[in-house]
This record gives C-alpha cells, structure tokens and sequence, in this order.
C-alpha cells in the first residue's frame, strides 16, 4: 500500500494566504465597483531592466544558432556568472569567496527549503518568529519537529523577533545546531549590524552549529555601516550558508534566478563527530536534483552586474524605497510604531489592536490590503506588514484612504 509521509499531516494549512483571498474576494463581490490596492504580497511590480532584457534576447538567440547553441548547462551555474558573482557580490565587499562556492539556482525557496536535507533528522533548529515560512514547513515535511499547538511546533527552538529586542532575535538558551536568519528581514524589516551578525557567528562557532544565512533582501540595504553579507564577519566562512535571489534585485519573481553560497571551509559533521565538506554535500545534492538554471536566464542575470545594469537595478530598488519611505512617513504622522522600510521593502506595524480586526478596517474602509502578523508566527500578533511593491501612485493613492478611514 502506498502510504504518504506523515509529517505532512503535521503542517498547518497555508491559512494566512487563502484567508486574505477570501476576504478580499467577498470585499470585492460586495463592492465591485471600488478598487482595492494590495500592499500585502512580497511580489514586484516593475518590468525588468533594460540591460537584462537585452542580455535575456541575446541569449534567446544563441540558441537559435549552432554555433552558439547550448544544450544541458554545468548545475552549478555558467562560469560567466558564477565569476561575477563571486567578484560584485563579495570579494569586492572583502569577503573571500571564489566561484567554486557559489551555486545558481532557480529560486532562494527552493535552496532555503531544500539546504535542510542535508542535515541528520534529529538535530535542533532555531527559527525566529515571525518567519518566512518556508524554513518552518520544510523541516516539518522532512520530520524534525513535533505536533502543531498553541501556533507553536514541538522540538522547535523559536526565536522570538518583537519589540523588546528590537526585533533581533536573543541567542536560544538551549543547545541548537541549525540557525536560520534573514536580514534585511521578511517580514519585519529589520536589518542587522556587523557587530550583532558577529555574534551570531561566534555563537554558531562555539556550538558546532551552522547559521542559514537569507540574504535575499541586500539589495535594499542604503545605510552603508550595515552588511551585505555574513561572510563580511570574519570567521563565518565556516559556519555560514548564504542565500541570494535576484527576485527582488532585479525584479526576477517570475524569471527566476538566485545563488547560494556554500564555502568549502564549512563543515558539518557525522554521527562520529568527523567533519564534513558542505560544499562538497551540496554540490552532490545539486547536482544529482537539479539540472541548471536556463543559459538565456543566467545571460540576463550576469547583465545585472555590468555598469548599466547596476544603474538600472539600483533605480529599481530606489524607486520601492521610496514607496517604502512615503509608507514610513505617513504611517507616523498617523501616530504608530513600526519597523523597517529604510533598508528594505517592509514596514511591519504595531497596530495596538488584533492584526485581523486591522486588516479588516483597511480593506472595508480604505479598500487596501495588508498582510496580518500572526501569519508569520506566533510574535506576529497585533501586527501587520505593509509592503513596498507596487506604484507610487497607488501606494500615495492608499495611504491616503487609510488616513481618511482611520482618522
Ligand atoms: N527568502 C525570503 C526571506 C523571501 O521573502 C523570499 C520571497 O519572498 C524568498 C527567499 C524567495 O525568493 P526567490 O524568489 O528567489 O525564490
């Protein structure tokens, strides 16, 4: 008999998203004639710049040619890319990186969700809450934590992202061996400085432990004291796994291309205590599960590192930045707390009251949807995140209805 994996009769629901769906859809059926402005996905707006288009039908038509035409890539990424990965994103921010450590994917989802599989069923994770949930649900599939109860999984260690710390997660007070963080963070926006990433890579040094590290908002950092990278700690090289997306840099959601960094000085360790090659583990994983990100694609993608490219993607993020700050300004003269939205696309607001009963108000009343905290996690109560993505006009457009149905 063909039996299912249990685990997944562990996961909750995806409740957060078809709850929004639901709600807005009788909003909508009910007032058909009223305009609703979504501030609540993580999804861009703009088209993709002109450097990567180019380079994107560049690479269409070396297909079209013998000469040029590529069958099956290497897995790992083209050279062309990897290069310029390797030489933009780090070694000119002083983080020794070499190609070698960098693997091109089709999606920071897909290698946050799968880098688990590498790692023994019975270690320990630490997760912050509120999270993006990928991390979470992922090791639930894969059988690391208990039942659901209480908006909390069993065997999790959580890490709780909220005011008092000023959404900076507290060092777990148990031992952990798997640690995930994401900075600029999804959903509070909060960033992190070199000192404080230290740390955490101090912390995961003296444990044996090894920090996931979800860079996949760095393109939004503007304050240039803060890092871009983990590996700009000294040290972190082996205890440190780095995502990055161009989802967000260069407006490739439905594109798809990202990176993960793996250094061949990280380790990890079997049951007799004998270290490991990461690089060599993921480079096995990668290889025999995935077969390469499509040649046009990582054309398009290497196009973002040229000088007009990286004109192009940094007016791109402006341009969301200031969505963000015009966010910022008037949810303050409305008088909330909040965080992010400086140096990344979400603002995440203390609403004082149920995060529901919020995002009700702004869509009856100002026709604008949010997204509710609790989503994210447990720490996620009475907050909601409102994000950067979408035009200037419309974002304008919906702060000023959500200042007329609040005031
Ligand atoms: N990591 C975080 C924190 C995200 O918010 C997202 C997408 O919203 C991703 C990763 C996924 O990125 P990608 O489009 O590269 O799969």
């Amino acid at each position: 008999m063909i039996r299912i994996n249990e685990n997944y009769r562990k996961l909750q629901s995806s409740y957060l998203f078809s709850e929004i769906g639901k709600r807005v859809s009788a909003f909508q059926e009910a007032n058909p004639d009223r305009e609703i402005i979504k501030l609540g996905i993580g999804d861009v707006t703009r088209p993709l710049p002109e450097a990567c288009i180019r380079a994107f039908h560049e690479g269409v038509d070396d297909l079209a040619n013998s000469p040029s035409f590529k069958g099956y890539g290497p897995e790992q990424g083209y050279p062309f890319l990897r290069e310029k990965i390797a030489t933009h994103d780090f070694q000119s921010r002083n983080a020794d990186i070499d190609p070698s450590e960098i693997f091109v994917s089709d999606g920071s989802k897909c290698d946050t969700a799968n880098i688990q599989e590498l790692f023994a069923t019975d270690i320990k994770i630490a997760i912050p809450d509120p999270v993006y949930p990928v991390y979470l649900d992922t090791n639930v599939m894969a059988g690391r934590t208990g039942i659901y109860k209480d908006g909390r999984y069993g065997g999790v260690v959580y890490l709780p992202s909220t005011a008092e710390n000023d959404f900076l997660p507290d060092f777990p007070e148990e031992p952990v061996d798997l640690i995930y963080l994401c900075f600029p963070n999804n959903p509070t926006g909060a960033t992190i400085t070199l000192e404080a990433l230290g740390r955490w890579v101090d912390f995961a040094r003296d444990n044996h432990a090894l920090i996931l590290f979800d860079a996949a908002y760095e393109s939004f950092i503007r304050d240039d004291s803060l890092p871009h990278s983990i590996y700009e700690v000294e040290g972190a090289k082996e205890v440190a796994v780095e995502f990055r997306s161009f989802s967000k840099t260069a407006g490739f959601t439905g594109t798809r291309c990202a990176y993960t960094v793996v250094p061949k000085t990280c380790r990890a360790y079997d049951s007799e205590g004998n270290p490991h090659n990461l690089n060599a583990l993921w480079n096995r994983r990668h290889t025999t599960k995935f077969n390469g990100v499509s040649y046009p694609v990582q054309k398009a993608a290497a196009a973002v590192y040229t000088p007009e490219g990286q004109a192009q993607t940094r007016a791109l993020i402006d341009y969301y930045l200031k969505n963000a700050a015009l966010i910022r300004d008037r949810m303050k003269s409305l008088g909330f707390d909040f965080i992010g939205g400086e140096n990344s696309p979400y603002i995440w607001i203390n609403t004082g009251k149920d995060a529901w009963a919020f995002f009700d108000t702004l869509l009856h009343k100002a026709g604008v949807v949010c997204t509710p905290g609790p989503g994210f996690g447990r720490c996620g109560e009475g907050y909601v995140r409102i994000s950067a993505f979408n035009d200037f006009e419309k974002v304008e457009l919906a702060m000023d209805r959500i200042r007329e149905a609040l005031l």
